[in-house]
Formats: C-alpha cells, structure tokens, sequence
C-alpha cells in the first residue's frame, strides 16, 4: 500500500490477501497493493523535493485580484486531463512566489495517481552543480546516471529555467535533452522567473536591467522551447511574503 493513501482496505496493510480455496486457505499478494506499489515507484522516481510533497491542484488557491492565476491552474489541470495526447508542454512564467512550481508540482503529482506517468522533477541549479560533480572522482553518480531518467522519463519538470550560470557548457546540455525529447515527441514543463520579453525601452541603463529568459539562455534554445510549450505567464504577489506577514501581523495582536 502506498505511503500517499490510507490502509489499503483489502489487505489492511500487510500487502497479502487470503482467501478459502477448497477448504484450503490460500495467501496470495494483494492486487491492489500491488498496483499501488508502481504508485510508491513512480514518487520516488519523481524526485520531488520535501518542500513540494505536499503541493496539489486543491492547494493552490488562485489570487482573484490576478486572473492569471486561475488560468494557469486551468491550464495545469487540462494538460493532466490530455496527457498523453497533448501537443506541447507548457512553459510557466513569473515572479518568484506565484505558484509556478506548485502547479509544476501539482502536475507530475496528478500524472502518477491518475495516469501512472513516469515523471521526473529536476531543479536546474541543482541537477548542474552535480553534473559539474559528476566529472569528479569522488561522485557517486556518474553523468550518465543522472541524465538516463531525463530522456526516458514521460513527463519532466525542469524547475527554474535560466538559474544557472549560462556558459556555453550550460547550454548545450540543456539543449541535447530538449532535443532528445523533442524528436521522441516527449513533453516537458518548465519554470522561470526570468521575463519572456525584453524591458520596455528607455529602461535606464545605470540601473542595469534584468535579463530576458532568451538572452539568458540563448536564442536557439528559446526558440526551440517555444516550439515545444505553450506558455503560460503568471503574475501575482509572492506567496511566501504573504505567509510571512501574516504570521507577523499574528504574532502582534
Ligand atoms: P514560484 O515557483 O512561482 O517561485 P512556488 O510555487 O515555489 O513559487 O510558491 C512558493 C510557496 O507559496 C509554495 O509553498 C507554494 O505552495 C505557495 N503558493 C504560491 N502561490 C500559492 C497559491 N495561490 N495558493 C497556495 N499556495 C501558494
């Protein structure tokens, strides 16, 4: 039985069954814990950080002062209702705090209780850093063990888009799975905080700007992601500020 449910009701929990065959009492593993244990599979798989564990569509509760909110939520649930027949993944797109990840989240969630998707959640700055660690000879995972789930997998999330140092390195491995998947006609999600578009002009220069997400990573491998994703921008207020403020304003009355 999976540790994401209740006792299973069929065998209570011990994982067998048993039944009265000819006057004969026959034990038999549990059918349905047996289905359920692909479920067990298929979340450790996932890699889904602790923080997120818990995150599903019924948790997340659309700012109504930002329709986008709503609309990215609608969006999330009709790519789980479609999946696998879906043309393109989706790209979320917004501030910190917004929920993107939530529903990134929701999503991989939904896919292996609902369909038994394999899924795979990757954080970018994290997944580079221990490539980078991988050429080491001190690693206990080699480059290629850590890539396998990315290409194989039915659905990946690749979380903050953009967050890593762009060096050519950086790139060039992010576009050798985009196109690996690509061809396969394999979806992606993915996340970032970085604009879509360019800052409006006479942005003062003094101040510096912030990237766009195509200048950040490229413009072969953005444009390639906007073949592959139907973007889905967010706006909001960070959700994280909120939560903390509250828990302030509370601890003064
Ligand atoms: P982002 O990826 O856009 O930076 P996250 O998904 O990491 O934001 O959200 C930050 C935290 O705020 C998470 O704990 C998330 O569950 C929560 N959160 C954000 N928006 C909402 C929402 N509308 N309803 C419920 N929780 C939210």
């Amino acid at each position: 039985m999976s540790k994401w449910d209740s006792e299973c009701p069929d065998c209570r929990g011990t994982g067998w069954s048993l039944v009265v065959r000819d006057g004969t009492e026959v034990v038999f593993s549990c059918p349905r814990c047996g289905a359920e244990d692909r479920v067990d599979q298929l979340f450790r798989r996932a890699r889904i950080p602790d923080r997120y564990i818990s995150k599903d569509f019924r948790a997340y509760d659309p700012d109504p002062k930002y329709p986008s909110q709503l609309e990215a939520l609608t969006s999330s649930i009709q790519f789980v209702e479609g999946f696998p027949e879906v043309h393109r993944g989706l790209l979320f797109s917004g501030p910190c705090g917004v929920g993107k990840t939530h529903l990134a989240v929701a999503i991989l969630k939904s896919l292996i209780l609902e369909k038994r998707v394999s899924v795979r959640f990757v954080d970018e700055t994290e997944l580079l850093r221990r490539l980078q660690y991988s050429f080491g000879p001190d690693s206990p995972e080699t480059e290629r063990e850590l890539l396998r789930p990315l290409y194989s997998v039915e659905l990946l999330v690749w979380d903050d888009l953009g967050a890593g140092r762009p060096t050519e390195w950086v790139a060039e491995t992010i576009r050798t799975i985009l196109n690996f998947r690509y061809t396969r006609r394999k979806q992606i999600v993915l996340t970032t905080n970085l604009p879509l578009k360019p800052a409006g002009s006479g942005y003062p220069e003094s101040l510096g700007r912030e990237q766009n997400l195509a200048e950040r990573i490229g413009a072969p491998l953005y444009s390639r992601i906007m073949e592959m994703c139907q973007v889905v921008e967010m706006d909001g207020r960070d959700f994280r500020r909120q939560v903390y403020k509250a828990s302030l304003d509370a601890q003064q009355v």
